[in-house]
């Protein structure tokens, strides 16, 4: 239950590594309409969710998605690692263009359970990339508060620990 309501309609910007919760976090909150995914588009116009080949064509369709929805004052929720400061000025000018309020929405998942999700996965992102990804999004919380968003949540998951299963912290 999140104690913060985000309001409705707003822009909602994702940030968070990969593995750190975002796409669960936006589909058990938001119908699948009102999100938009940079992997989901990849899968659109490239060959899978992971080809990064089509990583140029997909931000185009999203920025477009972004901007349609917004134009009608419709919630979207951006679900990308976030981190691009340039793509986050954009999105947050649209909604304020718009009239409709802006929130950032950071999953601060420990790095340990970002990494261990990623192992699990079909297709895991690189080591050396979710590293990165760790810590840009690191880098970026510091970044929110002074860019004009009308609230920055943080979303700390609840993460089912266990003695023996403590994530590891990094
Ligand atoms: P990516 O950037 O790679 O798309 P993501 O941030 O969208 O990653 P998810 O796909 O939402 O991450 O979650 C990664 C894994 O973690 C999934 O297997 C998901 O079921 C699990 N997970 C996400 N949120 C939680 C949670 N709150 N509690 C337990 N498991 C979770
Ligand atoms: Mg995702």
């Amino acid at each position: 239950v999140d104690v913060v309501p985000v309001p409705d309609p707003a822009l909602v910007v994702l940030v968070g590594a990969s593995g750190s919760g975002k796409s669960t976090w936006a589909s058990s909150r938001y119908r699948t309409a009102e999100i938009v995914s940079s992997d989901a588009l990849r899968g659109v116009v490239g060959s899978g969710e992971h080809d990064l080949d089509a990583s140029a064509d997909a931000f185009a369709l999203l920025e477009q998605v972004v901007a349609a929805r917004l134009g009608r004052r419709l919630t979207v929720v951006v679900d990308t690692v976030g981190t691009d400061p340039a793509r986050r000025r954009r999105w947050l000018a649209a909604a304020h263009e718009a009239g409709l309020p802006a929130v950032a929405v950071v999953l601060d998942t420990p790095a340990g359970v970002c990494r261990s999700r990623n192992a699990a996965r079909d297709r895991p992102v690189p080591a050396r990339v979710l590293d990165r990804q760790l810590a840009t999004v690191a880098a970026t919380v510091g970044l929110l508060d002074d860019e004009g968003w009308d609230s920055v949540l943080v979303a700390t998951p609840d993460v089912p620990t266990h003695p023996g299963n403590t994530p590891s912290t990094g």
